[in-house]
């Protein structure tokens, strides 16, 4: 059975994990955790990366950054995972969702200022499959209605815009290293701050409300109680693993490239005969290899298909049932306008495997699969 992910894995991550528990410092913020953080701000010249024990989390620090309240709006996509609204609605907050651009599955930047009320406070926006969102459209509109813009950046990592590193355009953005993303620490995440003023607050917050990070650094004398916050550091053991994977960085992501553009040139006689569709990668994004995935013709080809894969010994999946029609996001939300692409897109998108470890010769048993069910 060739599985539908892998956690990444180089093989050296044990090492740094043994010398993080030799370290005496297995609590957060030690030594493989400044590494970490370092790492992301000089990779992507942010001001500050915090690491945090998940994707979500850093979402919900972003939104409590971004002051959201009881009765505040935030314009996102209805396509997304959950935590892109988790994030808000937990500060009563009210999700409204846009719908999606049919060719890349992001939020349609023309639909957003018509979303907006006088109560509308941020975009949350997701940058899917590691391809960027139209950001000098959304950075425009955000300027011109003073909203925050917080990117999910979950599956974005060392991707970029126009050249501008996605999760660093908006005010905060968010990353996922999660054991289904490129790189990972099992469960974690970071934080990007693009405004130094929002730092210290920032450290406040995920030192559950305390100015440790001040005292750490011998700025100030005793820590104390400065403000609400939680305890969203992960440990050093999972950042040392997280460090590894940062070491080989380059070779990850040419890995997942690879296989990336093998399956688009082995499917692309099938999206030229109509078909099936393959991804759209706009020009001035760059991607990282995420995710690969197809489109069938509908629900019914699709169900055919995973299941013809799977009598291959192939597992492929879909995901996202859209928010505004499950049952938390009719509670917490509304859907602006027509959801043309959203329901209909997202009956026809299936992912194909894709991992650091996969073979060249698995891509292409796959592909030559997904050929035979189209008789080709
Ligand atoms: C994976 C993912 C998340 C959640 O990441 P965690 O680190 O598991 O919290 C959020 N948003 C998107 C778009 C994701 O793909």
């Amino acid at each position: 059975m060739i599985r539908f992910n892998v956690p990444p894995f180089t093989g050296r991550e044990m090492e740094n994990m043994k010398k993080a528990v030799e370290n005496m410092h297995i609590c957060g913020d030690g030594e493989f955790t400044k590494k970490c953080s370092s790492y992301l701000e000089e990779a992507t010249g942010t001001s500050k990366c915090l690491l945090t024990t998940s994707c979500t989390h850093a979402l919900e620090m972003a939104a409590l950054l971004c002051n959201l309240k009881e009765g505040d709006e935030v314009i996102l996509p209805s396509y997304t995972f959950v935590s892109t609204a988790d994030a808000f609605v937990l500060r009563g907050a009210k999700a409204v969702f846009v719908d999606i651009r049919p060719d890349t599955m992001n939020i349609d930047e023309n639909l957003i200022e018509g979303a907006i009320t006088e109560k509308t406070k941020a975009i949350f926006l997701v940058h899917y499959a590691g391809i960027g969102c139209e950001m000098d459209v959304i950075m425009d509109i955000a300027r011109r209605h003073h909203l925050m813009v917080v990117e999910d950046a979950a599956q974005a990592i060392m991707c970029t815009y126009k050249g501008k590193p996605l999760g660093t355009i908006g005010d905060f953005g968010c990353y996922s290293f999660h054991e289904t993303k490129n790189f990972s620490m099992g469960e974690g995440g970071a934080l990007l701050i693009r405004d130094p003023k929002y730092i210290e607050e920032a450290e406040i917050l995920r030192e559950k409300g305390t100015d440790r990070s001040k005292y750490f650094r011998g700025q100030v004398d005793k820590y104390r109680w400065m403000n609400f916050g939680s305890s969203y550091l992960p440990s050093d053991m999972n950042a040392a693993y997280l460090y590894t994977q940062f070491e080989q960085a380059d070779e990850i992501n040419k890995a997942r490239l690879d296989r990336w553009n093998q399956y688009y040139e082995l499917l692309l006689p099938l999206k030229e005969r109509g078909v099936i569709e393959l991804p759209v990668v706009p020009k001035g994004c760059v991607h990282n290899g995420h995710m690969f995935y197809i489109k069938t013709k509908n629900l019914e080809e699709r169900t055919r298909l995973v299941d013809f894969l799977k009598e291959n010994g192939i597992m492929a999946v879909f995901h996202y049932v859209p928010l505004h029609s499950a049952p938390a996001g009719l509670k917490f939300g509304r859907f602006y306008g027509e959801d043309k692409y959203t329901t209909r897109e997202s009956e026809r998108l299936l992912r194909l495997p894709m991992f650091y470890q996969l073979k060249e010769e698995e891509a292409a048993y796959i592909a030559g699969k997904v050929k035979e069910f189209y008789g080709a």
